[in-house]
């Protein structure tokens, strides 16, 4: 059996590790690297030589069981992992509204104005809500006050989501309550951080690969159905048939990819449609442009809300202990000075009609041999999602795969 795996960012990359020698794979990548989203750069700063994730750079330290499983099942053992506190503070017009403490911060560095009130806000949310409940309708019963509503509450999710602050009220309560539980903790949370960056995932990945054959470059223009599979026909003009077909791409792309005899009633071009995304752009650098100049304020997130957007920059010391910046750039009045890399990237927007959407696809899944795996199709759209979208793939195309031992069961 020959299958072809459409993108090599993490899911397209495990799809592969996990069907590699069960059969011969093709992985085609349209940029010049691999990894998709998990982008790092490497540099000396301050004579300390660290890499520096632009795009994903993090997972939760207790609850990424198969980013967890997959590190070890690939040689990333646990001297290449940092925790890092997942402390916060929020400004707005150069004012630190809630600093979250954090070890290192002095003790006499207040919590800012509007912590307390934050605190009692996610403390009076009683459960979870329903997937399909926006997260306005928690706001509404229980009337924040407006400050935390806009500057703290609505600025976490339009950062993560790259969506206007006005817009997270549209969001799933349930999801943008995951990412609130972070802030106002009398004990910051833990993230975990890969030493080598990121990519460095990716690129274990691709050095146990042994049947299957990898093309960057190699983007996809078109696919056309055949007899008996699929004709993966690249910018390049370069045709590849396989038998099973792989879209690790994000959905926009998926849906332009279908063949047309695919986009009928009832074709996965019909769910791929709802799934909604928006630029971002981040940029490393080296000047604290976006910090608050009392450096005592600094925490690993540090957002500000300004013209009815929110930006993050993540700050490297707690993890790398150097002051290098990670910061969203994409709305910025002023762009930072020191610039070592930039980047775009394209962020998934968790709309109330994401779990719909995603068991809508689930549903199609597999039928004529065509598969769908990537961040969106499961989950919050995370890294853990990521990896389980590969391996229900991988479940289906090489059930026997040895590999699929290493990983969670579903
Ligand atoms: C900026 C950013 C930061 C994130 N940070 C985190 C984080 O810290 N932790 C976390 O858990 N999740 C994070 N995520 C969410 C997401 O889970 C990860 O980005 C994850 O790495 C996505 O992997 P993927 O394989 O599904 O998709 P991608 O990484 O998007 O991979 C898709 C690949 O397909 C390629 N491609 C596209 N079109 C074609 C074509 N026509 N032909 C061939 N190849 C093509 C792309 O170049 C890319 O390499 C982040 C997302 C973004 C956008």
């Amino acid at each position: 059996m020959r299958v072809g795996i459409v993108g090599a960012g993490i899911s397209g990359l495990v799809t592969a590790w996990l069907v590699d020698q069960e059969c011969t794979a093709v992985l085609l990548e349209a940029r010049s690297r691999i990894g998709g989203n998990a982008r790092s750069a490497a540099g000396c700063v301050e004579n300390v030589l660290g890499v520096f994730d632009l795009g994903t750079q993090e997972i939760a330290a207790d609850d990424s069981s198969a980013h967890a499983a997959l590190m070890a099942a690939v040689g990333i053992d646990a001297h290449q992992l940092i925790d890092v506190p997942s402390s916060h503070t929020f400004s707005m017009d150069g004012n630190a509204l809630l600093v979250d403490d954090c070890p290192g911060r002095p003790a006499h560095v207040g919590r800012g104005p509007l912590w307390e009130q934050t605190r009692s806000f996610l403390d009076s949310v009683p459960d979870l809500p329903d997937r399909d409940v926006p997260f306005g309708a928690v706001v509404e019963s229980l009337s924040p006050p407006p400050a935390v509503r806009d500057h703290v509450l609505s600025a976490l999710p339009a950062a993560l989501f790259a969506c206007p602050v006005a817009q997270v009220v549209g969001l799933p309560a349930h999801v943008v309550l995951t990412y609130l539980s972070s802030v106002a903790n009398d004990e910051p949370s833990t993230v975990r951080v890969l030493r080598g960056g990121m990519e460095s995932l990716a690129w274990a990945l691709a050095a146990r690969l042994t049947t299957t054959e990898v093309r960057t470059g190699a983007g996809v223009d078109r696919v056309e159905r055949t007899a008996d599979g699929y004709a993966l026909i690249d910018t390049e003009g370069h045709h590849r048939v396989v038998e099973q077909l792989v879209l690790t791409v994000p959905p926009p792309t998926a849906a332009r990819l279908l063949p047309a005899s695919m986009t009928g009633p009832g074709a996965p071009w019909h769910v791929l449609r709802r799934f909604a995304y928006r630029p971002v752009r981040y940029a490393l650098h080296l000047d604290p442009a976006y910090l608050p100049g009392d450096r005592d304020l600094w925490s690993t997130y540090n957002l500000i809300s300004h013209d009815g957007w929110a930006e993050s920059s993540f700050w490297y010391g707690p993890s790398h202990g150097v002051d290098v910046f990670k910061s969203q750039i994409t709305h910025r009045s002023a762009q930072p000075r020191r610039v070592l890399a930039t980047s775009t990237f394209h962020a998934l927007t968790p709309t109330t009609d994401l779990v719909d959407a995603q068991r809508a696809l689930a549903a199609l899944q597999g039928r004529e041999g065509l598969h769908f795996a990537g961040h969106y199709t499961t989950g919050l759209g995370d890294q853990e999602s990521a990896i389980a979208s590969a391996a229900a793939v991988a479940r289906r195309i090489t059930p026997g795969s040895a590999r699929l031992r290493h990983l969670p069961a579903p």
